[in-house]
């Protein structure tokens, strides 16, 4: 078993725990950690036909009186009114802060039981069981919850570390190829910002990871999540110009998700396109080579992650970056590659990032 140990000052420390079949323990793993009876599983509609009795029966099996809720699947979950509920179903089976939140499934599901769990009494603990491999290699290590407004995405949210995380590889073998791919956009984001090593390794087993190899597929998430860990101890609240590097690909990625309408392209795809357009901004304004523009080109498309064939209004996609929640003072930052493993983040002028969405929209045919 591969357990990352996340010890970020001032949180308490938890481990993640990357294995197959992991999940069918832990009742134990739990029980090793609190002496509470009461567990509530939090899923999502599609997750609860695949996995929600098994992991219920192994909660039970260790004497957890647990109640399962699930909510619709998809981004609109992330909701202020289904938050709500959640938070009412807590109070209607009397909750109280010794109970654990058992976040079962993807990204969605994680951030919606992460933010009612860090809420409800003011904080209960909470389980991350991803089960997506976006959740996997990124957004159930790192303690970010939030739910959307009409306003803007993940603009309400705290910063809540998990007691423990269980990445159970066994559960992604249900997940759609579209998912698949969009998880490996985010792995390819974190080889490039975290090491040439990390990157050297990805290229070289690109094939196996879109293949869904088991081997290859734990190596991947656990090289994620030791990065993400590693990034999240430096800068746990995103204070220090540290954990801005996770948003690499990410400027571009929003504005396309929010032109072309969420869910159109997915999100790991948008920020692989996010990528291949931070790294040639980075040609022009901080020496990124030119060799690497071209390998990362090859392992995004080595990993399906196809140049996107949208087209925009570069006007209106620039529009859509300075309305992005992260915009300060109306300028734009943008996380850019010097290299595999160097990065920094530079503040751009708008003409220039215009000049660069024109010249991607005329390189589509
Ligand atoms: P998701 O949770 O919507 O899951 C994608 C789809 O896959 C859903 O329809 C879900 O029902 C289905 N699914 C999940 N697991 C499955 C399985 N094992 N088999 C079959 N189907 C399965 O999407 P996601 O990509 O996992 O997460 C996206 C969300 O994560 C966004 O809301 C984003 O804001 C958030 N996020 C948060 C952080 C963070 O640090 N908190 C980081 C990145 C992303
Ligand atoms: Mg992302």
């Amino acid at each position: 078993m591969t357990k990352i140990i996340v010890d970020i000052p001032g949180e308490k420390p938890y481990d993640v725990r990357v294995e197959s079949g992991i999940v069918s323990q832990l009742g134990e793993t739990l029980r090793s950690f609190t002496a509470t009876n009461h567990a509530m599983i939090i899923t999502d509609s599609a997750v609860e036909g695949l996995y929600g009795q098994s992991v219920k029966k192994v909660l039970e099996e260790q004497g957890f009186e647990t109640v399962l809720v699930a909510v619709p699947h998809g981004e609109s979950a992330k909701s202020l009114e289904v938050a709500g509920e959640i938070w009412d179903a807590m109070a209607a089976i009397r909750l109280n802060r010794d109970s654990i939140i058992v976040a079962l499934g993807g990204g969605v599901v994680g951030d919606l039981a992460g933010f009612t769990g860090s809420t409800f009494m003011r904080g209960l603990p909470i389980v991350q069981v991803p089960t997506t491999l976006l959740s996997m290699v990124d957004s159930s290590v790192g303690g970010k919850t939030a739910i959307n407004l009409d306003a803007g995405k993940n603009l309400v949210g705290t910063f809540c570390q998990p007691r423990y995380v269980c990445a159970d590889i066994d559960l992604l073998n249900t997940l759609p190829e579209r998912e698949w791919i969009c998880g490996c956009g985010e792995i390819a984001k974190s080889a490039v910002i975290d090491s040439r090593e990390f990157f050297e390794w990805l290229n070289g087993n690109a094939k196996l990871l879109y293949e869904r190899n088991a081997h290859v597929v734990k190596e991947a998430v656990v090289k994620c999540i030791a990065f993400k860990a590693r990034v999240v101890v430096e800068d746990k609240a995103e204070t220090k110009g540290v954990r801005e590097c996770l948003n690499y690909g990410h400027t571009l990625a929003h504005a396309i998700e929010a032109a072309a309408g969420y869910g159109v392209y997915s999100h790991g795809a948008c920020v692989a396109q996010g990528m291949r357009f931070a790294a040639r901004l980075g040609a022009n304004l901080v020496g990124t080579p030119l060799a690497f523009i071209a390998a990362q080109d090859e392992l995004l498309d080595a990993l399906a992650l196809d140049n996107i064939e949208f087209r925009a209004d570069p006007e209106e996609l620039l529009r859509l970056m300075m309305s992005d929640k992260k915009v300060r003072s109306d300028s734009l930052r943008f996380v850019l590659p010097h290299d595999f493993g160097e990065w920094s983040v530079e503040t751009v002028s708008p003409e220039i990032v215009l000049e660069h969405l024109q010249a991607w929209q005329d390189s589509l045919a």
